[in-house]
């Protein structure tokens, strides 16, 4: 017997590969759900019109190991017709802006403009590539991804190219976030090769050849050069796709049991939800660190505490429907750097990316995260954050007219913070469980990766783990 926590696409791809590598018997494997519906942070909203709001996330990379087993995955649950590609080239692969006392630049997108001076950069960027070659190396634990990259590459390159970067990634503050767990190979280039460039030109002599994938739009995905993908509806199609297959194979989902306490014993586990008692032999648990850290305080108040230190913010997300197009020049969207003190964290051109009926515009506004405090004090409210959107849109974007309509979500503690230390921090949770032989896998968001990808891949990995245990 299997239970996991959390119906989050963690939780959800926890179970899909349970099922597929064996670990099941008629009623082996039981997911918990606190909410009324599966997807955790992925929902989608769709109007009568057929307008879609992502609430969460909108685009997946289908790069690297992760984005092909997120793709076998999509592949595997019969959505391959469904997935809407964004082919590089296409202008919101290239036109990636940032917002830069109050004026839009454009990043650097090929090896030729990395020779021209671009504002808002002091310097043409191959200049900060000499920089890092004769910048000595500095031994180090772990340091923050903004000192790091101001240090080998310049302060210009951390403030207006990797600050607004972990704003769109975490909505973090690079000031904050571990440079040895969020850009671990720049990390360890100039830790074994005393600088970064010189570290990436020895591992692309290293490669290793790409092995032959084992799933079809794998290969359309590579052979059509996508940079992203979304579903057709929204990816709020994924999670309900799974939980929908899950079921057909014999999975038992409890929607609307918040688990109120866990608890071990003679190498059992008992899981008490509002309505249920469910004791397993093992725990997979998909939930966020913080809401997970409660359940084990009583037992286990050393890994509680760990668990519990791991910082999560809150994101105000606003989307945004105007009846024309109002965008002058497509692109994916823009980044606010930190250091330009606005309230937003950013916009994304979400009808750029995948056209609207009608020609109408659609924009994601996201705001809060890091910044949440310093901008609106304790509480986002959802007028403020409708506000706030309204307001820097028209005014950033020129636009003349009103939004005709709007959706509205804030989303409390949705993104962990990989701040400096996490990669220690993890490492002790880990060396806690096997110590005390805790017959329970973390998968999830808190642990090895933000993105949909890695979620899917920490529950590949821990299934797989698991499931060469029960063999052995
Ligand atoms: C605004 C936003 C934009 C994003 N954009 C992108 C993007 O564009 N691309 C990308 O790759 N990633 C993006 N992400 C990240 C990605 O969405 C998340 O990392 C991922 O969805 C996390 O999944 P999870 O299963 O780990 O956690 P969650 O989605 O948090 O799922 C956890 C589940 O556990 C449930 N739960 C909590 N407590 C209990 C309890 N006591 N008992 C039972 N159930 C419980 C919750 O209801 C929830 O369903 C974005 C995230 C946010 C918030």
């Amino acid at each position: 017997m299997v239970t996991i926590l959390g119906g989050g696409i963690s939780g959800l791809a926890a179970a899909h590969y349970a099922v597929k590598f064996g670990i099941r018997a008629p009623k082996a494997i039981s997911l918990v759900e606190a909410a009324p519906e599966v997807g955790g942070w992925i929902k989608s909203t769709i109007r009568p019109d057929n307008t879609l709001y992502e609430h969460g996330p909108r685009t997946i990379r289908p790069k690297g190991e992760q984005g092909a087993a997120t793709l076998q995955l999509v592949e595997e649950l019969g959505l391959s017709k469904k997935v809407k590609p964004i082919r590089y080239g296409h202008p919101a692969t290239v036109n990636r802006l940032i917002y830069v006392n109050k004026q839009l630049y454009k990043l650097p997108s090929s090896l030729s403009s990395i020779f021209l001076k671009i504002k808002p950069f002091d310097k043409p960027l191959f200049l900060a590539a000499l920089r890092d070659l004769s910048t000595p190396k500095k031994s180090c634990v772990d340091e923050s991804i903004y000192d790091f990259v101001a240090r080998r590459f310049g302060k210009d390159i951390a403030e207006y190219a990797i600050s607004p970067l972990i704003c769109g990634i975490c909505a973090g503050d690079a000031k904050e976030v571990s440079v040895k767990f969020l850009m671990k190979s720049l990390f360890e280039a100039e830790q074994s090769h005393g600088s970064v460039l010189k570290g990436m030109v020895a591992a692309m002599f290293r490669k290793e050849e790409k092995p032959p994938s084992m799933s079809t739009l794998v290969e359309v995905a590579r052979e059509q050069k996508w940079n992203v993908w979304s579903l057709e509806g929204g990816l709020q199609l994924l999670p309900k796709t799974m939980a929908a297959n899950l079921k057909d194979d014999g999975v038992t989902i409890h929607l609307n049991s918040p688990c109120k306490s866990v608890s071990f014993e003679h190498g059992r586990i008992t899981v008490k939800t509002n309505k249920d008692e469910i004791v397993s032999d093992h725990l997979i648990s998909g939930l966020p660190a913080w809401q997970l850290a409660p359940l084990l305080s009583s037992q286990h108040p050393e890994l509680s505490h760990l668990l519990s230190c791991i910082p999560f913010v809150t994101v105000g997300v606003v989307n945004l429907k105007f009846p024309r197009n109002v965008l002058r020049e497509p692109a994916f969207g823009f980044l606010v750097p930190p250091s330009q003190k606005m309230p937003i964290l950013g916009i994304v051109y979400d009808s750029c990316c995948f056209p609207t009926a009608g020609d109408c515009t659609v924009l994601t506004v996201m705001m809060g995260g890091r910044f949440l405090n310093e901008h609106f004090g304790k509480n986002l409210l959802p007028q403020t954050a409708l506000h706030t959107a309204i307001k820097h849109a028209k005014d950033i974007l020129g636009i003349s007219v009103d939004p005709c309509d709007y959706n509205i979500s804030i989303s409390e503690k949705c993104i962990p913070q990989y701040v400096v230390g996490h990669d220690e921090r993890r490492k002790k949770i880990y060396d806690y469980i096997k110590k005390h032989k805790l017959p329970i896998s973390l998968v999830g968001s808190s642990y090895e990766g933000v993105g949909v990808n890695d979620v899917i891949m920490s529950s590949l990995k821990a299934v797989k783990r698991l499931s060469a245990t029960l063999r052995s």
